[in-house]
């Protein structure tokens, strides 16, 4: 059996008695990348939030590496290997994507990491190797201000390989962009993911089925089914609760 790098047991989380999961059951292997996908409303910012420590789960446990991450803080969680991108671009506009990256890498915590058993500093996260592997290398020494939405989303995934976690959660991370940055963004995933294991929350179908093996579908709080992208789309389920929004 392969090792999970993160599971979640009967996880609910509820908000004045509302179930925004429901007894969750989830879990993925090390070196995974995986797609969540799900109607509005049907818990995926949540789910994110209860592995992050951003909520508490009200019954049940997420594990990450086989550990319960049960009332650890946020920055504990991140420390210990979870890296979250957000919807929405965050890096430092004033500053150049290689500098962006520089602030951000763990190349000076390199020994530490070492010790707590995390990813050493490889070609891949080194600020050289990560402007390539994002495609930044012609603009790394403009403003980040100058970039274009894609080209800032993939300056933040630099950015967040570059603390080297063991695995990387990323929000919608094509919302807004064009069908090229799309596919670029794509592509950067399934390159990280030779290395790295990968949530992926996306609505944008195209997307998910130029990156996805496997895809988890969301409804009401609880997995309604797993497969891959062809399985996915042709469940009637599927079709049910999103032709019901
Ligand atoms: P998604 O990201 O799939 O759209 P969310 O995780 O944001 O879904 O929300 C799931 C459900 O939980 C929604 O009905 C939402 O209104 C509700 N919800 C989320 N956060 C809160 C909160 N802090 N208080 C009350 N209800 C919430």
């Amino acid at each position: 059996m392969n090792a999970k790098i993160l599971e979640t047991e009967n996880v609910t989380v509820s908000f004045d008695g509302f179930k925004a999961l429901n007894q969750l059951n989830f879990n993925m292997d090390v070196g995974e990348l995986r797609v969540v996908i799900g109607p509005n409303g049907a818990g995926k910012t949540t789910f994110l939030d209860v592995i992050t420590g951003k909520v508490q789960p009200t019954i049940g446990r997420v594990l990450f590496k086989g550990k319960n991450l049960r009332s650890l803080p946020e920055y504990e969680i991140a420390r210990r290997g979870i890296g979250r991108k957000f919807q929405t671009p965050r890096v430092y506009l004033n500053l150049t994507p290689r500098e962006n990256l520089e602030i951000t890498s763990n190349r000076k915590k390199n020994v530490f990491s070492t010790l707590l058993g995390r990813s050493p500093v490889t070609e891949q996260n080194s600020v050289k190797g990560l402007l390539e592997t994002i495609g930044l290398t012609a603009k790394a020494d403009i403003p980040a201000a100058l970039l274009s939405h894609g080209e800032k989303q993939r300056l933040e995934i630099g950015m967040l390989v570059g603390q080297s976690p063991d695995l990387l959660l990323v929000d919608e991370p094509v919302a807004g962009l064009t069908d090229e940055e799309t596919y670029n963004i794509g592509e950067l995933l399934l390159t990280l993911a030779q290395s790295h294991s990968i949530l992926v929350i996306e609505h944008d179908m195209e997307f998910v089925r130029q990156i996805a093996k496997k895809v988890t579908v969301l409804h009401e709080g609880s997995v309604l089914c797993e497969g891959n992208f062809e399985e996915v789309q042709n469940d009637p389920r599927v079709v049910e609760v999103y032709l019901g929004q």
